[in-house]
């Protein structure tokens, strides 16, 4: 024990105690076993307080006061309850079946069930999920039916209590030790890939963007079962009932993988002329682009190709104005900084993503020494700890000042990307410039006749592409022909 831990314990306000709970939820929702809720106690002397969270909703119960006879007969008749609940009602996601559910004496197993590395030695560790298996009602376009896969090791996890709860785990088919509904003929399970709305207008000359998509080889959705329908009946139409959604699809690479700046910023060309690609053709914007959703694959003879991965929250363009779309979308440190400003309600411009695309080379270049290794001084840790107007204050100082006295410092490492920041943010800064004049003067006139998708031609697919295509003085691969 260190002595910040000897020292007699302050006493919490009430709302530092929640927050303390809330941090535990929040890690117990991230980590560990894969959960749609969790109940925790909150006991302070002789009161105590059930409070239940999932990840939009956190409801507590009265107070109970164990002094009280009746109350403290309440209580323990609740742990009673709680005790005899189902894994699903006591948060575990349906179908999931992992060793310790039938076999307790794993519980003991050490550094299977608390993450060891962990400070405080309270995060779940995702070790537990390794060998479960987990069915679903799996879905292509040829065949429909259950499927049980087998877990493998968890390669992503979101750490965050509010909105989606992403986790990405290797599977194999669980057929291995038997009998499987999906082998074929051959002897070979069926992981045919889905034909989407993208893939589909990819072939003749647009079969070039197959290597920059995902590989999606079936989906699953399973609602929240009986306990989102008693929220919902609780809450009334406030409340949206959550649901688990999940997709099976070929495994990518992180780009934390790469090895040179040359393959960071192909990678990055790359992800551009996807994203123009899939904007033009099938009409679909991506709006959540952030590093995590920036992958790649290697082919046979190990060329590199960028992937845009993650549609989740994608729109159709020509449906992106609607009410229902949701504005507030994307990662915090990634989103244009206009949609982080307080009562932004649109409209949503395909540029939007491309700014999300400078943070991701900006946050990149500044904070990694080399790939996978974190630099000593994090000039924008802020944008991933604080909230909306605090980012929002920040990357409009950066953007919307202009101060022809900044200067792009990229890690040694990631050096020739010095070029491309400061291009891009100067074609951003004078977009901005240029918008400004031309309201005030709409103001003054009364009609505005400049190009807000594209910041007046300061800022677009062709501004970007004429920067991208190359890198540290040499021409990097234009993927479409055209
Ligand atoms: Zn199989």
């Amino acid at each position: 024990m260190d002595n910040e831990e000897n020292r007699s314990p302050q006493p919490l306000t009430p709302q530092a105690f929640r927050y303390q709970v809330a941090g535990y939820a929040r890690d117990i929702l991230s980590y560990g076993v894969i959960r749609s809720h969790v109940i925790t106690l909150m006991i302070d002397d002789a009161k105590v307080i059930f409070v239940y969270y999932d990840h939009s909703l956190i409801v507590e119960s009265e107070v109970l006061d164990l002094q009280d006879s009746e109350q403290k007969l309440l209580f323990v008749k609740m742990i009673k309850q709680m005790h005899a609940l189902s894994p699903e009602a006591l948060g575990i996601i349906p179908n999931l079946q992992a060793p310790f559910m039938y076999d307790p004496k794993q519980l003991k197993n050490p550094g299977l069930y608390l993450e060891p590395a962990a400070k405080e030695g309270t995060i779940p560790s995702h070790k537990v999920l390794v060998g479960c298996l987990l069915t679903v009602d799996y879905n292509t376009k040829t065949r429909q039916g259950q499927r049980t896969v087998r877990l493998g090791k968890v390669l992503f996890c979101s750490n965050g209590i509010n909105g989606r709860g992403t986790k990405v785990i290797r599977v194999t088919c669980s057929c291995k030790d038997g009998d499987c509904a999906w082998k074929g003929k051959d002897g070979e399970c069926d992981w045919k890939g889905l034909k989407l709305r993208c893939t589909d207008m990819a072939v003749d000359e647009h079969a070039w963007v197959l290597k920059h998509l995902p590989n999606v080889l079936g989906w699953f959705i399973t609602d929240g079962g009986a306990l989102q329908v008693r929220l919902k009946l609780m809450f009334g139409a406030d409340y949206d009932e959550r649901l688990i959604c999940g997709s099976i699809q070929e495994e990518l690479c992180p780009i934390m993988d790469l090895e040179s700046q040359e393959q960071f910023a192909q990678v990055m060309y790359d992800v551009l002329q996807c994203h123009e690609w899939v904007y033009t053709h099938p009409r679909v914007l991506h709006r959540d682009i952030s590093q995590a959703n920036i992958m790649f694959r290697r082919d046979a003879t190990k060329k590199i190709y960028g992937v845009l991965n993650d549609y989740d929250l994608a729109a159709l363009v020509d449906e992106r104005h609607a009410p229902t779309s949701g504005h507030r979308t994307g990662t915090k440190p990634y989103m244009a900084h206009e949609q982080q400003r307080t009562g932004w309600t649109g409209p949503l411009f395909y540029r939007h993503d491309l700014e999300s695309l400078f943070y991701v080379i900006l946050l990149l270049v500044y904070h990694y020494q080399r790939p996978g290794v974190k630099a000593e001084k994090l000039e924008f840790v802020k944008w991933f700890t604080e909230g909306d107007d605090f980012i929002y204050k920040e990357k409009s100082n950066l953007l919307r000042v202009v101060d022809f006295s900044w200067i792009a410092a990229p890690q040694p490492f990631f050096g020739a990307f010095r070029y491309w920041l400061q291009t891009i943010r100067d074609s951003l800064v004078d977009g901005f410039s240029d918008q400004g004049l031309a309201l005030r003067k709409a103001r003054v006139g009364g009609q505005i006749s400049f190009d807000l998708e594209t910041l007046g031609d300061n800022f677009s697919y062709k501004t970007m592409s004429a920067v991208m295509r190359n890198f540290d003085g040499k021409e990097l691969v234009t993927r479409n022909p055209k």
